[in-house]
């Protein structure tokens, strides 16, 4: 093995321990990242959570939000531009962002 050699092996080397670390960073980051590239809400952020956004439905605080009627959900939101079957989709609250299509918040508006 030559200097030229050792070189081009430390150079794969190291792309391989690169290439692995970023693998690892965006698995950690896919967490909260749809396939389309877009970042679902984060029911714990400042705005979902005022909204009493939660993305199970089900699981909306009654007592919070007396409004909440059962069988609400995004899919059926006027603010909610998911397409038909999809898990997750555009809502108008969050640019930019996708909510679970049987998810709810306090804005829910319903499909006339
Ligand atoms: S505004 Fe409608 S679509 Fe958006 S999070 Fe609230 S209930 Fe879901």
């Amino acid at each position: 093995m030559n200097d030229k050699t050792i070189s081009l092996v430390s150079r794969r080397k190291f792309i391989q321990i690169i290439g692995c670390g970023a693998c690892g960073g965006l698995a950690a980051a896919g967490t909260n990242v749809l396939a389309g590239g877009h970042a679902k809400v984060n029911p714990e952020d400042p705005q979902p959570k005022a909204l009493g956004y939660v993305e199970d439905s089900t699981m909306a605080d009654k007592d919070k939000f007396p409004q909440f009627a059962d069988g609400s959900m995004c899919s059926k939101c006027q603010l909610y531009s998911g397409g038909d079957g999809k898990a997750y989709g555009p809502c108008g609250i969050f640019p930019g962002k996708e909510v679970s299509a049987t998810g709810w918040c306090s804005a829910f508006a319903a499909k006339g």
